[in-house]
């Protein structure tokens, strides 16, 4: 079958067969390795996406597939009735890295929104009847199961799935509104340290620190999700840990995985003492195969100091990206491995596409911004590359505009 043959042949299946929960599907990756994906028809790609900041390895990184072959090999899966060595070493990891102290305890689930849903119940379980509030963020994303998509701060989101989970109420991200909203019964505050999928917008300077003293004086638990910016992405292990505090809970997946999936809920203190027996659970929740896979993904951003990598390397690409000569380009938001290249046009679409032609992949958090998170391995090589595919991405876009003519002849179309 023709290369082109082909590609509409998996495009009908995907049109036929899958849930229409999602757009249509950009392409059809067959491999990865390294920062590179290839598609059905061996076209090469530059993954500057991360699969949405999760392969914090890139791909096939021979200590993820070590331990995926390894651990299968040796035992999956036994239920949490019982408990094993890779899983009590990820609680142990996650508590240090997290700096919990021996207070600390971690609740296994398989995704950000499980995680998450642990963190409500725990906000339950501490609110009790006297704290019925729960504070969350406008515009912060938590999750789309029904009790994480309540904390979801995005009416478009949870309006075709009304009713919500009641009690919660959503803030602006200031410490005025916070200080405004808290009262003694509030049960907790959810906080998104940088809003992944609104765009990756930055917090004002000093909020946590400030939601967290508050938080303390009403009684109220500070949750900081930490499911985008974790496992070294922003180049602290944790977003939080920048801002020197020591919150309630965290909750995290995406990158302690690499790509395998894996979600925790990580509590502070006298918030571990919460959860009693048959108060929560999952049957696949903490397996072994996935907390040894998590275990070797966290053990070798360690080892390899990819935190301060991210740092660096997230400087270097902000800098780079700043001095691209584009009218498209008007500036960079986020830390580390997490950057929002915001546009000075709604036309992220159209330059995912073009990227995409050009054989990058990158994301459209939204209409004005460009979302990257590669993989925390990067280096000179990667980011030279990503900033020629980026740079040819931008020329084709600004054609496409005509944004060299006058802006009377600008079309308003975009090219799809
Ligand atoms: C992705 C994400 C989630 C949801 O995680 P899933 O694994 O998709 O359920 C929750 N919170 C934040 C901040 C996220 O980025």
């Amino acid at each position: 079958m023709s290369a082109a043959a082909d590609a509409m042949s998996w495009q009908d299946d995907a049109a036929r067969d899958l849930v229409r929960n999602a757009g249509d599907r950009f392409a059809l990756f067959t491999r990865g390795e390294g920062s590179h994906l290839w598609d059905g028809g061996d076209k090469r790609y530059l993954d500057f996406l991360g699969g949405i900041a999760v392969t914090s390895l890139g791909h096939a990184h021979p200590v993820f597939v070590d331990a995926v072959s390894r651990q299968a090999a040796t035992l999956v899966h036994v239920s949490n009735f019982f408990a094993t060595p890779p899983q009590l070493a990820l609680a142990a990891q996650l508590k240090r890295l997290a700096g919990t102290g021996e207070s600390g305890r971690v609740y296994f689930g398989n995704s950000g929104a499980e995680a998450n849903e642990a963190a409500f119940k725990l906000a339950r379980l501490h609110g009790g009847q006297d704290r019925p509030r729960i504070l969350a963020m406008r515009n912060a994303f938590h999750g789309r199961t029904m009790g994480t998509l309540a904390l979801t701060g995005k009416d478009y989101m949870q309006a075709p799935f009304l009713p919500m989970v009641p009690g919660v109420e959503f803030i602006d991200s200031t410490v005025d509104a916070l200080e405004a909203a808290l009262d003694d019964r509030v049960a907790a505050l959810f906080v998104e340290p940088i809003k992944g999928e609104a765009g990756v917008v930055d917090l004002p300077e000093g909020y946590l620190a400030a939601a967290r003293e508050l938080t303390a004086r009403h009684g109220a638990l500070l949750i900081v999700d930490e499911i985008q910016t974790g496992a070294g992405r922003t180049g602290d292990w944790f977003a939080f840990q920048r801002d020197g505090i020591t919150p309630d809970a965290i909750t995290v997946a995406k990158g302690i995985g690499g790509g395998f999936p894996i979600g925790a809920l990580i509590t502070f203190g006298g918030a571990s003492e919460l959860f009693s027996p048959g108060t929560h659970g999952s049957t696949f929740g903490g397996n072994a195969l996935a907390t040894a896979v998590a275990s070797a993904v966290l053990g070798e951003i360690e080892q390899a100091g990819l935190v301060e990598n991210a740092a660096l390397r997230g400087e270097q690409l902000r800098a780079a990206i700043t001095a691209i000569d584009s009218p498209l380009v008007v500036g960079c938001r986020g830390r580390g491995l997490l950057i929002g290249i915001a546009l000075s046009r709604p036309v992220a679409g159209a330059v995912v596409a073009a990227a995409q032609q050009h054989g990058l992949i990158i994301n459209a958090a939204n209409d004005e911004t460009i979302r990257i998170a590669p993989a925390l391995t990067i280096g000179d090589v990667e980011i030279d590359e990503f900033l020629t595919l980026f740079t040819q991405t931008l020329r084709t876009v600004e054609d496409a505009l005509l944004l060299d003519q006058p802006a009377s002849t600008t079309p308003t179309e975009v090219p799809a």
